[in-house]
């Protein structure tokens, strides 16, 4: 049986220091670049936010005489709900829609051309929509677009998806400004006959900073694929450092 001297015992550590520290360092710096890359939401001057004491309450209305004839409210109120719910979801936070438009925290309207706030719409395609950050909860759609709100209206050539572009404009309402995460509903771009409704870990990660993270909150099966790499790598230098740990126990 070979026997260790205490020279062996310091050429084995620093073998495995070197096998340990370069793959450490590199996955380090990986995670690092990672963390970087999937941070790009963005906030309002000073962090804009609704400042109510937790867990905040909004009240939503729809504006009656600024809704539009090809879209029934209950359609309309059912893409809102949805909406509204994907963000309730990661915050603690609720939505609730109210009648009452003169108490209502956010107010949802459809409007044409230049309608008087100095930001006129396009007519179809171009800029869908806008809202304004906290809190005026002024939340406004270009009533020109063909809104989708099923499958059939979405396979329409220019039909826009009603819930997809509601939640981001929420994202706007509650503080959040564009991001360059291209899968982030955030992300200025929303795509012409698709859905883009699921927020991204991007979204969650800004809207967790300015009101903290529902208890409830559980990340679905697909959440960010990026993150699993990421995960390997970080389990792969906790393999190497368990590793390392246990030769410097063991008895040579
Ligand atoms: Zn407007
Ligand atoms: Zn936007």
């Amino acid at each position: 049986m070979v026997q260790f001297s205490g020279y062996h015992k310091m050429y084995v550590f620093l073998f495995i220091f070197f096998l340990v520290f370069l793959p450490a360092t590199r996955c380090i710096a990986t995670n690092d670049h990672k963390f970087h890359a999937t941070t790009h939401y963005a906030f309002y001057e000073n962090m804009r936010r609704w400042n109510r004491t937790s867990p905040i309450k909004l009240n939503y209305t729809f504006l009656p005489e600024h809704m539009i004839q090809n879209l029934s409210l209950a359609d309309i109120r059912l893409s809102f709900q949805r909406a509204f719910g994907r963000w309730a979801a990661v915050i603690l936070m609720t939505f609730v829609e109210t009648n009452d438009a003169n108490h209502a925290d956010i107010k949802i309207g459809f409007y044409f051309g230049d309608h008087g706030d100095g930001v006129p719409f396009d007519g179809p395609l171009g800029q869908a929509a806008h809202s304004s950050p906290p809190e005026s909860g002024i939340l406004h759609l270009d009533g020109s677009e063909l809104w989708a709100v099923d499958e059939n209206t979405l396979k329409l050539e220019g039909a826009v998806d009603l819930e997809s572009v509601a939640v981001h404009e929420i994202g706007h309402v509650l503080g959040l400004r564009h991001s360059t995460v291209k899968n982030a509903v955030m992300f200025p771009y929303t795509p012409i006959q698709k859905r883009k409704v699921n927020l991204s870990k991007d979204d969650v990660d800004g809207i967790q900073q300015l009101y903290g993270v529902n208890p409830n909150f559980k990340p679905g099966p697909n959440w960010e694929s990026s993150s699993c790499s990421m995960f390997m790598e970080t389990r792969t230098c906790l393999g190497w450092s368990m590793l390392l740990a246990i030769m410097m126990v063991l008895p040579f």
